[in-house]
């Protein structure tokens, strides 16, 4: 079920939307050679528990035999990592690299997620172009996030937009709807055609994010159960809001 959220609601997704766009801004000022992964990890929960809020990626189940709760406060995920990378003191970031970082605030019963990915000193032009094309995706995708369109245009701008440039979006994985619960309906796929799906209706919170990867769109799991690599060693980049349906543009509520 798609839920429609009230004034009240929409308040309090803000608050948890800035918290964590505020975690991002400072992952972003300590991104540099020589951090690890584990460093940014206690950076976010640091702020997120100062602004009252729970990092919701922590403890997050698994729902499989074997495989512990997700251990981080953010997913970082590093070059050819696509998803849900585990925050490690070994992993850590050398000039020339790559990291997404994917994290959820919670706060007062709401969630607030977002995606960005990182360069670490100095990369190839062809790498910023992979990191400035999925965030523009993005942008591409939220062009169709109003009242009036179906979810299947946000699904196919981006899809589109990513192919054109010569990229793969990831199939396996989706944005979501998002609110009292961290995933709500509905799936938000990063392809597919345009005009089909639910229609998008104001009070819909949704986070949209691309995942797009420079080679082809095969994929695996790492062992811990929870890394997704791409399968051809390809770099990968990841960028995601949380954003209102309103009556005319989509808000963005992961901001400041
Ligand atoms: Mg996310």
């Amino acid at each position: 079920m798609v839920t429609i959220k009230s004034k009240r609601e929409i308040e309090l997704m803000r608050e948890a939307g800035r918290i964590a766009c505020l975690a991002q801004k400072e992952i972003e000022k300590a991104i540099k050679p020589g951090i690890s992964t584990y460093e940014l990890d206690k950076i976010a929960e640091n702020v997120i528990r100062a602004n009252g809020g729970i990092p919701a990626e922590k403890g997050y189940p698994s729902g499989r035999k074997g495989i512990p709760d997700f251990p981080g406060s953010i997913c970082a995920s590093v070059n050819d990592e696509v998803i849900h990378g585990i925050p490690s003191k070994r992993a850590i970031l050398k000039d020339g690299d790559i990291v997404s970082i994917d994290l959820v605030a919670y706060k007062n019963g709401y969630h607030g997620d977002c995606a960005r990915t990182y360069i670490v000193g100095k990369v190839p032009e062809n790498t910023k172009k992979l990191v400035d094309v999925t965030k523009q995706a993005f942008f591409e995708g939220i062009k169709f996030a109003k009242k009036g369109y179906r979810l299947g245009d946000i699904s196919n701008a981006i899809g589109t937009y990513v192919e054109n440039n010569g990229y793969s979006v990831v199939k396996e994985f989706q944005g979501h709807g998002i609110g009292a619960q961290m995933h709500e309906d509905p799936g938000i796929p990063n392809y597919g055609k345009a005009g089909r799906g639910i229609r998008l209706e104001p009070g819909m919170t949704l986070a949209i994010e691309p995942m797009v990867i420079m080679g082809n769109d095969s994929i695996l799991e790492l062992e811990d159960g929870w890394t997704i690599i791409t399968e051809d060693g390809s770099l990968a980049a990841h960028y995601e809001n949380t954003i209102l349906i309103t009556e005319k543009e989509p808000e963005i509520l992961t901001k400041l």
